[in-house]
């Protein structure tokens, strides 16, 4: 069966994830500067913490360090500054070019995890939501709803009336993102980038994708096979 549907991920399928994370980070340390008063570099600690095994405790760390009074709540607040920052990132061109290249072509959809703020903040930036007939933000539905939940996927089938063998989904995480679409029978394409932060990620049981591809220049080729 052709494919008609296609469903990219966003974060390091569509753009870079690192120069969302060098940017939420530049933020964070203008807007706490002056509160941390840190005998550092705000900067270069939260991007030397976030390549050292603390990564997923940057701002507790940075608190720390820097002795402030109640670290728990400052590190709470720069999360939240964090996640909601406005951020600096672009397409990868390859994928600017695939976007404009399927438009019309196929049936479009985003399905993304991650925080419903953040994500819509990326979208603004990226100003890609024209790019598609349907986004599906799974955080709007809560945590649980995540990937490897099938829901959004379910609700790409039902929102354009296809069959699961219709629809493709394009993302670049097999520790989580084919699980479920490779359960309902969808085709699934890995693109695998040299440098994306899940280059050497692992799939588990069924999560192997159907294709992979180095780049989307050559996307259709695969939908086609
Ligand atoms: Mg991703």
């Amino acid at each position: 069966m052709p494919i008609r549907a296609v469903a990219f991920d966003l974060d390091d399928t569509l753009y870079p994830e690192h120069a969302y994370v060098e940017s939420g980070f530049a933020a964070v340390a203008r807007a706490f500067a002056d509160r941390l008063a840190a005998p550092f570099d705000l900067l270069d600690r939260m991007k030397a913490l976030a390549a050292s095994p603390d990564r997923g405790r940057v701002f507790n760390m940075i608190c720390a360090e820097a002795r402030v009074a109640e670290p728990d709540a400052l590190a709470a607040e720069m999360v939240d500054a964090y996640r909601r920052h406005v951020p600096n990132i672009t397409l990868f061109p390859d994928a600017a070019a695939a976007l404009a290249r399927l438009h019309g072509r196929y049936r479009l959809a985003l399905i993304s995890d991650g925080y419903a703020v953040s994500q819509n903040a990326k979208l603004d930036t990226l100003g890609i939501r024209p790019a598609f007939d349907a986004v599906y933000l799974t955080d709007d539905w809560g945590r649980q709803f995540w990937k490897p939940h099938p829901r959004a996927f379910e609700a790409v089938m039902q929102r354009f009336a296809l069959p699961a063998p219709a629809c493709a989904y394009v993302s670049d995480n097999p520790a989580k993102d084919f699980v479920a679409p490779n359960a309902l029978g969808w085709r699934t394409v890995r693109v695998l980038r040299p440098g994306g932060v899940y280059a050497d990620a692992t799939a588990p049981p069924g999560g192997e994708p159907s294709a992979t591809v180095p780049s989307l220049d050559v996307l259709e080729a695969v939908l086609a096979g």
